[in-house]
């Protein structure tokens, strides 16, 4: 009998990807895919990060991608580098641009674990509609095969296992860019997976996203010596300590400023335009994201400071 592995099974249960997906190696263990920038149905969804870490007894998949089509391309990817069984794939948050590719990996047998948070996103309206709308958006690739993945457990502690030789670090970090959000930190590599907490080298969308334990959380990850850092979009960080500072500083001057407006009782406009945004205004994605953001967060100082 010829060997058959994953890697020459036929095409056909996913429509394929035509985007050109590198599996790109960081170090001894790890390696990662980056999705292009853009919005999420840019690129056939292909705006999300994925990591792949390969020990001698398994592979722990970190992120899912948006489409199945594109796990399936990340699946003939890591297919081309090892045979190992995909034991785990680990999703850093529930939002559509990194979850429509768990089901690839589910079939794989691998265990889905997910931040604690997500099953609010999975019991809402917005996750099924979200889908419907990307079936429209995102055809063929997302489409009536495509359906949410339900994680085999919700991680709402720091857990630390090993797989081979390989460390690994799974620490939920609560709700900051979404309603639940995890990091992954692998030894003896040093490099630390941080989703969508960290957005390297351009202003963040911040959503609907708790500002105020976000920096919390920002400010916890400087601590630790990285040798690299891959975010849930853009580049590998090549000074991860700069992209986490950046991105601390950043939360801490818009929380900083619009605070201050409040308590002022300076309106919005007034204190947008009277801040000083020269750290920020040469960020990619400042024009489109910062007022916005800006915003969100300055109602949420008010709601913060009616709390309080
Ligand atoms: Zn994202």
């Amino acid at each position: 009998m010829p060997a058959f592995s994953q890697a020459d099974a036929p095409v056909g249960r996913y429509p394929p990807a035509g985007v050109d997906m590198q599996l790109q190696r960081l170090s001894d263990h790890v390696y990662f895919v980056q999705g292009e920038a853009g919005v999420a149905t840019d690129n056939e969804g292909f705006v999300s990060n994925a990591g792949v870490i390969i020990t001698d007894e398994g592979v722990v998949v970190f992120d899912a991608l948006g489409t199945p089509s594109l796990a399936d391309l990340l699946l003939r990817k890591i297919r081309e580098v090892t045979d190992k069984p995909i034991v785990r794939v680990i999703s850093s948050h529930y939002h559509a641009d990194h979850i429509y590719g768990l089901q690839v990996f589910e079939e794989q047998g691998a265990a889905v674990w997910a931040p604690a948070g997500a099953e609010k996103y999975l019991r809402s309206a917005n996750a099924g509609e979200r889908l419907e709308e990307r079936r429209f958006s995102l055809e063929p690739w997302v489409n009536e095969t495509t359906r949410l993945v339900e994680p085999d457990r919700y991680i709402g502690v720091q857990e630390d296992f090993a797989l081979g030789d390989v460390h690994f670090t799974v620490s939920p970090v609560g709700a900051a860019h979404s309603d639940g959000d995890l990091t992954l930190f692998v030894e003896p590599d040093r490099v630390l997976f941080s989703g969508d907490i960290i957005f390297e080298g351009r202003v963040p969308f911040m959503g609907d996203a708790n500002s105020r334990h976000w920096l919390e959380v920002v400010e916890r990850m400087e601590d630790q010596q990285l040798l690299a850092l891959v975010p849930g979009h853009g580049a590998a960080a090549k000074h991860p300590n700069l992209a986490i500072s950046t991105m601390r500083r950043y939360l801490s001057y818009l929380r900083g400023t619009m605070s201050a407006a409040v308590k002022d009782f300076i309106a919005f406009d007034e204190a947008y335009d009277a801040a000083d945004w020269s750290e920020f205004e040469q960020l990619p994605a400042f024009a489109e994201a910062n007022r916005r953001n800006a915003y969100q967060v300055y109602l949420s100082m008010e709601a913060e400071s009616l709390s309080d």
